[in-house]
């Protein structure tokens, strides 16, 4: 049961190239997580320590995990992903168990990066309701700050976090020697959509007279998985049609279809 909470990958298949729109965060990121894996000299001849822990913060679906793929696999180093819902458990102690095998799984595995999602569920700001399972998940983040401490700043394993509900984190986890370096990861702009448009339709056969920038255009408020999704019904369009080229109409119609069905998700859930 251990293992199943973590997921483990020794190389994983996502590189930079396929990530689009944010260029800022993808600097930071290699500048702060695999520079000092990749260079730790540079720090020592500096004198600085690297940030201990990276948060990554914005909407679903971003591209928050495919960072820290990008990185394990630029780096060489085995990606161990740890969903922060996993760390809230029944049983005392379970939770704290928990984070001492994710950590003494990256010290086998090292150099590894080690990636928790949702923290927010061991790391929201407590209400005045002390119950006993507040009490647990409290020790939980407790435990994780400790093996955060333990280890070297320099060291070959690095830990990045991430959220969509950063404004109700417990600041106590942004102190410094924690997750004391943040990056937000928006909602890609425009020319972010089109980039993504055309990275998840390199693969597709895809027909002349498609118009990525109209389609960047008008998808205003999509996230890159969004925008993933637009590209896949796109194309299930064309087979519907019996084409193997997906047509400009073939986005279109996707499109439509993902307005109806995100309006009638607003109907059934009022
Ligand atoms: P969550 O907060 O829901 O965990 P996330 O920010 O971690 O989301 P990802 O899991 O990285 O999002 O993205 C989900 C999928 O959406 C990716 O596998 C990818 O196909 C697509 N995607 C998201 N953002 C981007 C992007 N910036 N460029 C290319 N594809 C993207």
């Amino acid at each position: 049961a251990r293992a199943q909470a973590m997921e483990i990958t020794e190389r994983p298949e996502v590189g930079y190239e396929d990530i689009g729109g944010i260029d800022e965060q993808v600097r930071e990121v290699r500048e702060a997580v695999e520079q000092p894996l990749i260079e730790p000299e540079r720090f020592e001849e500096v004198g600085i320590d690297p940030p201990s822990g990276v948060l990554l913060h914005g909407p679903p679906g971003t591209g928050k995990t495919m960072l820290a793929k990008a990185v394990a696999n630029q780096t060489d180093a085995t990606f161990i992903k740890m969903a922060g819902s996993e760390l809230v458990r029944k049983f005392i102690g379970e939770g704290s168990r928990l984070v001492r095998d994710l950590f003494e799984l990256a010290r086998e595995r090292e150099p590894a990066i080690i990636f928790i999602d949702e923290i927010d569920a061991v790391a929201t700001t407590r209400t005045e309701s002390k119950t006993s399972g507040d009490a647990e998940v409290q020790r939980t983040m407790m435990q994780l700050l400790s093996e955060m401490d333990g280890f070297e700043a320099r060291g070959e394993i690095r830990i990045i976090a991430a959220t969509n509900r950063f404004d109700m984190l417990d600041r106590a986890i942004l102190r410094p020697g924690r997750f004391d370096r943040l990056i937000e990861v928006p909602e890609p702009d425009r020319d972010g959509r089109e980039q993504i448009l055309e990275i998840h339709t390199r693969g597709m056969n895809i027909a002349d007279g498609v118009d990525f920038a109209e389609l960047a255009d008008e998808t205003d408020g999509y996230s890159g998985a969004e925008i993933e999704s637009l590209a896949t019904e796109a194309g299930m369009f064309a087979i519907r049609n019996e084409r193997d080229e997906v047509h400009h109409e073939d986005f279109v119609d996707a499109f439509d279809k993902i307005e109806a069905d995100d309006s009638s998700d607003v109907i059934s859930s009022a």
